[in-house]
C-alpha cells in the first residue's frame, strides 16, 4: 500500500529518543492503518527486529496480538508479505478484514476461479499487492515458486506454526516443506507464529523451518480478561442456562461436550429455552457445518454447541464465553479451547462444570485403553494435571500457568477459588467411612449404592443384598449426598478409589486405602462452594473490568451496531471487520462530534474514517428515538 512517510505529527510523542527511524514510520502505520496509538506487549521488539530483515519466532497466546508482527512489517518494508495459513476456510474473513483498513490484501486457494487466481498472481507481479494468504501446499507448488521467484517479498509469515509439530495434534505434513524457503530466499525475513508455548515445538518449529538464527519472543500465556470457573457438576443444563442468562445475555460463545449426542441434545435444549444455538460436530454433512460455522463468524450472540471438532482458527475476536459441560482432554486442550474467549481483550468467561462421573469415566478410559505403557505415562500425567487443576483449592490462574512453566503469583482475582476462596476440611473420618462402605460391600458397586449405604437408605437393592446389617450402613447420614459424590470424586483424583477397568462406576479401593483405613493418613478435602449464583458483572475483580454503559451511552452504543449490522449485511462481511465491539463503546462513551475526535477512538484508521466516519457521526448525534430505546427492555 502507499504508506505515508513518517509524518512525525502523526507518530505518538511517546517514541522514545533514538528510536530507529524504521520503528518510528512503523508506528505511523500503526496509527493511520491500524488506529492504534502503541505497540502492545512484544509487537514493538518483533517488528523492529523484522524490518531490520532478521527471522523471528513469536509465541504469543490468542488474542496476543500477533497479527501485527508480520501484517505491519509487510507494509513499511517493500514488497508483498506471503502470508502461509493451514486453514482456507477463514483466509476470506482475514483479508476482508485487511481491506477494510485499507491494505491491499488478497489470498490465493482452491476455492477461486482460474481467471481471478490469475488476476491476483497478476497484481503480485505488478506490485499491487501487500499481503498474500495461502496455504502451505500451494506455497510449494513448482508453479507458485516460480511466481514467488519473480516478485519482491517483504517478509514470509508462517501462522500457526506449530503445525510442523509431529506430536502436536495439528499436524500438518505439508508445513515440513517449508524449510526450503530458507535457501530459496535467504533474504527475506522469515516470521513463525503460534499459541502453543511449550519448548518441545518450539525446537521443533526452529529446526523443521530452519529458522536457526532467528529470535524469540515469548510473551505470557496469561489471558487476564478469562475469568476462569470450575464448578462441581450438579444439573449440567441448568448450570449451563444460569451462566448464559444471567452473564452473558444475548452474546455469543461456544459450549463444547464431548459427544456428538450430548451436542445434539445440549443445542435442543438451548433452543427450546429459547436462545439462539446450533450444533456442530463432525457427524454433521459439511453443508451444515459450514453454515454454523458462518453463522456464528456473521451473527451477533449465537451460541455454537459442539464437539472439539469446532474451533481450530476461529478467530472471531467477540467470543464472550467457553463452556465445558464435560472435562477436557488435557490442560493443553483446556487453555486452548478457552482461549478462543476475549480475544477482543474485553472480559470473557472459562466455565467448567466437573463432577465425580467425569473423573470416573475418564480414569477407566485410560486404565482400559490399548495403549503402550508409555503412552499411558504420559496420559496418566496430563490427567492428573488436569484433575488437580480443578480440584486446586488455590488460585486456578496460578495453576494453570504453572503448568506451562511460567510462574505466576495468585490471587489473581478473576477465577472462582480467588473470588470465593475455597475452605478444605478433615476428611479422614469421611474417607475411612467411604472406604469402609466400599470394601464391605465387596468392590463390586458404584457411587450411588456406595453413598446409599453410607447414608442409610433402605433401596430395594440394600435391602436384597443385606447391606443394611453391614456396620458401615447409616455412619456417613450427617453429610447429604452431593457432600458425598464430592468426597468419593477427590478419593477417586487421590487414586484412594479406582474405576474398575470393566466398566459401569464400579469403584474399587487403590493403592492409597490402606493407610488411611489403619488410621495413618490424613485426608484434606476441599469443600465445594454451596450452589449459589455466580458474582455477576458487576463485582469483576481484578482482571480488567467492563462496567456498564450509563444509559445515554448505551443507547448510542446499540444505535451503533444496528448500524454497523446492516453495513456487514450490505458487503457480505462479519460485523467485528467493520468495527471492534471495544471501538464502537469508545464511540458510545466519548461521543466525538468531529472526525478528529473520532479519529482518536482506537481501531479507527484513516481509511475507516474516510469510508464509515461520517455515518458514525450522524448515528452518534441523532436526536435520541424513544421508540427504540423502549424496544430495547
Ligand atoms: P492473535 O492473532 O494473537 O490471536 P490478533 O492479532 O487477532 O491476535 O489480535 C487480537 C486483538 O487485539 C485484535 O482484536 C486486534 O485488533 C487487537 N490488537 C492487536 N494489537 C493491538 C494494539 N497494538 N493496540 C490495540 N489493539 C490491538
Ligand atoms: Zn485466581
Amino acid at each position: 500500500m502507499p504508506v505515508a512517510p513518517p509524518d512525525p505529527e502523526a507518530a505518538p510523542s511517546d517514541a522514545p529518543e533514538g528510536t530507529p527511524q524504521r520503528l518510528q514510520q512503523a508506528r505511523a502505520v500503526l496509527k493511520t492503518v491500524f488506529g492504534y496509538d502503541a505497540f502492545r506487549g512484544l509487537q514493538a521488539e518483533v517488528v523492529e527486529a523484522v524490518l531490520a530483515g532478521r527471522d523471528a519466532i513469536v509465541l504469543m497466546p490468542t488474542g496476543g496480538g500477533k497479527s501485527i508482527c508480520y501484517q505491519l512489517p509487510a507494509l513499511v518494508r517493500p514488497g508483498a508479505g506471503l502470508v502461509v495459513s493451514p486453514l482456507i476456510a477463514l483466509m476470506q474473513d482475514q483479508v476482508d478484514a485487511l481491506r477494510q483498513l485499507g491494505v491491499r490484501a488478497a489470498f490465493l486457494n482452491s476455492s477461486l476461479e482460474a481467471a481471478e487466481a490469475d488476476a491476483i498472481e497478476r497484481d503480485a507481479l505488478e506490485g499491487r499487492l501487500d499481503l498474500l494468504y495461502l496455504a502451505p501446499e500451494r506455497l510449494l507448488t513448482a508453479r507458485f515458486l516460480a511466481l514467488a521467484d519473480r516478485l519482491e517479498l517483504a517478509l514470509v509469515a508462517i501462522d500457526e506454526a506449530h503445525c510442523v509439530s509431529q506430536w502436536g495434534h495439528d499436524f500438518r505434513p505439508e508445513y515440513l516443506g517449508l524449510g526450503l524457503l530458507a535457501e530459496r530466499y535467504p533474504d527475506v525475513p522469515r516470521i513463525a507464529l503460534t499459541a502453543t508455548a511449550d519448548a518441545a515445538t518450539r525446537r521443533e518449529m526452529r529446526e523443521k523451518l530452519r529458522l536457526q538464527g532467528a529470535r524469540e519472543f515469548v510473551a505470557s500465556f496469561d489471558r487476564p480478561n478469562l475469568r476462569y470457573v470450575v464448578v462441581d457438576k450438579a444439573d449440567a443444563r441448568t448450570q449451563l442456562l444460569r451462566l448464559l442468562r444471567d452473564e452473558h445475555p444475548g452474546e455469543a460463545g461456544i459450549v463444547y461436550c464431548l459427544s456428538r449426542k450430548s451436542v445434539d441434545q445440549t443445542a435442543l435444549f438451548l433452543q427450546r429455552q429459547g436462545l439462539a444455538a446450533v450444533p456442530y460436530h463432525a457427524g454433521l454433512d459439511a453443508a451444515t457445518r459450514r453454515t454454523h460455522q458462518q453463522r456464528f463468524l456473521r451473527e451477533e450472540g449465537l451460541v455454537v454447541v459442539a464437539t472439539i471438532a469446532f474451533g481450530m482458527g476461529i478467530d472471531k475476536p467477540d467470543v464472550r464465553f467457553v463452556v465445558h459441560l464435560d472435562v477436557p482432554r488435557s490442560l493443553e486442550g483446556y487453555y486452548q479451547e478457552t482461549g478462543r474467549a476475549g480475544r477482543d481483550g474485553a472480559p470473557a468467561t472459562a466455565f467448567m462444570t466437573y463432577g465425580l462421573a467425569d473423573v470416573v469415566a475418564m480414569r477407566r478410559l485410560l486404565a482400559a485403553g490399548g495403549a503402550s505403557d508409555d503412552v499411558k505415562r504420559i496420559e496418566q500425567g496430563k490427567l492428573d494435571a488436569l484433575l488437580a487443576y480443578c480440584e486446586t483449592a488455590g488460585c486456578r490462574r496460578e495453576a494453570l500457568l504453572g503448568y506451562f512453566g511460567e510462574r505466576y503469583e495468585g490471587p489473581c482475582g478473576n477465577c472462582d477459588t480467588c473470588l470465593t476462596p475455597v475452605a478444605t476440611w478433615d476428611g479422614t473420618l469421611a474417607a475411612q467411612q467411604a472406604l469402609s462402605a466400599v470394601a464391605r460391600t465387596g468392590q463390586r458397586f458404584g457411587a450411588g449404592h456406595v453413598i446409599d449405604v453410607l447414608r442409610g437408605k433402605r433401596t430395594p437393592r440394600v435391602e436384597a443384598l443385606g447391606h443394611e446389617r453391614l456396620p458401615t450402613f447409616g455412619v456417613g447420614e450427617a453429610l447429604d449426598e452431593r457432600r458425598w459424590r464430592s468426597v468419593l470424586r477427590q478419593l477417586v483424583v487421590a487414586g484412594m478409589l479406582v474405576p474398575d477397568a470393566e466398566g459401569y462406576g464400579v469403584l474399587r479401593l487403590g493403592p492409597g486405602a490402606a493407610a488411611v483405613l489403619r488410621g495413618e493418613r490424613e485426608v484434606h478435602l476441599r469443600r465445594d462452594p454451596e450452589r449459589r449464583r455466580e458474582p455477576r458483572r458487576a463485582a469483576r475483580g481484578r482482571g480488567p473490568s467492563q462496567p456498564e454503559l450509563e444509559p445515554s451511552a448505551r443507547a448510542r452504543f446499540e444505535a451503533l451496531r444496528a448500524w454497523r449490522a446492516q453495513r456487514a449485511r450490505e458487503q457480505g462481511v462479519p460485523a467485528y471487520v467493520i468495527f471492534h465491539d471495544a471501538s464502537l463503546r469508545e464511540m458510545a462513551e466519548r461521543c466525538p462530534r468531529t472526525s478528529a475526535d473520532l479519529a482518536e477512538v482506537a481501531g479507527v484508521g484513516a481509511t475507516k474514517l474516510e469510508r464509515y466516519g461520517e455515518d458514525v457521526l450522524g448515528v452518534l448525534n441523532a436526536p435520541p428515538n424513544p421508540l427504540a430505546s423502549r424496544a430495547r427492555r
